[in-house]
């Protein structure tokens, strides 16, 4: 158990997540898919030690019977994926990719894995780019150069 901080994409929404598991699971169902534009990696903390700062910038939307997602009204991000019904009501389930530091965080299952396809691979020899590089290429952008 970890005690974490996190943000979306604006900074509209921070948390402090206290006792979050230090374990993440992915799920490659067709509503995270759709939600997030990806899989879903998301780590679990019990709801009621998760801090919200923002909270009014949060939205929720029922999907399903049995779960509710949040994303902050600027920015769209992700905040939460939470049972609203059945035995795991009480935990919330935060996108890993809002964490300030996500070290020490481990896979511990997958699920919906017959959902995976070829764009869930990573194949051997594929072009590898760090941040460096990329900025570099950014670097020689010229704002409003094509217009
Ligand atoms: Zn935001
Ligand atoms: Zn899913």
């Amino acid at each position: 158990m970890s005690d974490r901080t996190g943000h979306c994409l604006c900074g509209a929404v921070h948390f402090n997540a206290r006792g979050m598991g230090d374990t993440f699971s992915i799920c490659y169902c067709d509503m995270c898919q759709r939600w997030g534009g990806g899989p879903y990696r998301g780590v679990s903390v019990p709801s009621e030690k998760l801090e919200i700062t923002g909270r009014e910038n949060i939205a929720t939307i029922q999907i399903s019977s049995f779960a509710e997602r949040a994303f902050c009204r600027n920015c769209g991000s992700g905040i939460w994926w939470r049972m609203v019904a059945g035995p795991y009501v009480g935990k919330t389930s935060i996108p890993i990719g809002l964490l300030d530091d996500r070290s020490g965080l481990t896979l511990s299952y997958e699920m919906f894995t017959d959902y995976k396809d070829s764009t869930t691979e990573v194949p051997s020899g594929t072009k590898q780019m760090t941040k460096a590089e990329v900025e570099a290429i950014i670097a020689s952008f010229e704002p409003g150069s094509d217009a």
